[in-house]
């Protein structure tokens, strides 16, 4: 069963929701129209990889993408929550990878298909332990990096999203329900790129909490 941390406790997951789009610099770089309503996703809980375990790229891309994002636990499910109460169904917010087969996301894209085998592959999801969320105050106001072999590739400021984190958990909520357990990706800032066999991907939430993953040679 795949688990996160939280307060040095195992925590199960129960579903990986995930939002594309959420940035308009990240949407302006792939060439796509800003969403009118929240892009959402999934992936397996089968993608994701402990901190430290290697990153393997799926053999049938050649072009897989780091997306640093933030992430959120959701500590108390429930239904249509209002924007106003949304925070308090957060336990805990944390900084991960949804890592992206473009190549394989290209092609589905084209033929209309589901992004399942370019975003949900074995190892496309990484996330950090988290940050309890009574140790922050206000998640519209976070600042994250990725850096790749000590170089800063990807530098977000959560005050730039599309859809603010109380509106993806009010529009989670009505359209799917939420889950004690459940985790969501909310987006990712501009400067996506490939990776390599042998990188080492740093990420850091604004010196809260940091986490390492090397790509397997
Ligand atoms: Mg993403």
């Amino acid at each position: 069963m795949a688990v996160v941390q939280l307060n040095g406790r195992d925590v199960p997951v129960a579903n990986v929701f995930c939002i594309g789009r959420n940035y308009a610099a990240h949407a302006a770089e792939l060439g796509n129209a800003v969403e009118a309503e929240p892009l959402v996703f999934l992936k397996p809980t089968s993608a994701l990889v402990a901190e430290g375990e290697p990153l393997r790229l799926p053999a049938y891309s050649n072009d897989v993408h780091h997306e640093c994002e933030l992430v959120l636990l959701i500590g108390k499910g429930g239904h249509d929550i209002a924007e106003s109460e949304a925070l308090q169904h957060v336990a805990g917010y944390a900084i991960g990878l949804d890592m992206t087969a473009r190549d394989v996301q290209s092609v589905a894209k084209q033929k209309g298909h589901p992004w399942t085998k370019a975003k949900g592959f074995r190892g496309a999801a990484t996330v950090s332990a988290f940050v309890p969320a009574e140790r922050l105050a206000d998640p519209g106001q976070l600042s994250f990096t990725l850096q790749v072999n000590g170089e800063i590739r990807q530098r977000g400021d959560t005050s730039l999203m599309l859809f603010p984190v109380p509106a993806i958990i009010h529009y989670l909520s009505t359209v799917y329900g939420l889950s004690e357990g459940d985790l969501i990706y909310t987006g990712t800032p501009e400067g996506v790129a490939a990776v390599k066999p042998g990188d080492r991907l740093r990420l850091d939430l604004q010196g809260l909490v940091s986490a390492e993953w090397s790509v397997a040679g």
